[in-house]
């Protein structure tokens, strides 16, 4: 049997597969983008809908683990919530990246809709476009 080589990585494109990736350290949120590109199965319609579910599925497993904090004093780690927080992000940037934004994106927006909300005094309340 013989060993794999450079050669044979070379010809099955393995290095080529980094050629393109964005590096961590220069652009955490492009890297991100694409590394949750690279862990999506499904693909169209299929894809809308699984993220979708995955999002809300994940957030309701960050209320899952506090509701059972209060009704059964069942503690949990800091860490464990991360973790949840982490397939939250995951999905919110899934989604993201089909409507054409990525994590910076929706951050900036975000703070603008919430600055805009503080100056004109309306933080509480309810409604999407207030
Ligand atoms: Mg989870």
């Amino acid at each position: 049997m013989r060993m794999i080589n450079r050669s044979d990585l070379e010809a099955f494109g393995y290095f080529d597969m980094f050629q393109n990736s964005p590096d961590y350290e220069e652009d955490p949120v492009r890297f991100y983008s694409q590394f949750v590109e690279d862990k999506i199965l499904t693909k169209g319609r299929d894809r809308l809908i699984e993220n979708t579910l995955g999002l809300a599925g994940e957030a309701g497993e960050v209320s899952e683990k506090v509701k059972k904090l209060f009704r059964d004093k069942n503690r949990f780690k800091d860490e464990d919530i991360l973790k949840e927080l982490g397939d939250v992000l995951f999905y919110t940037v899934a989604l993201a990246n089909i409507f054409g934004g990525n994590l910076r994106k929706v951050m900036e927006m975000n703070m603008a809709k919430l600055d805009d909300r503080e100056q004109r005094g309306v933080l509480k309340g309810s409604g999407d476009n207030r």
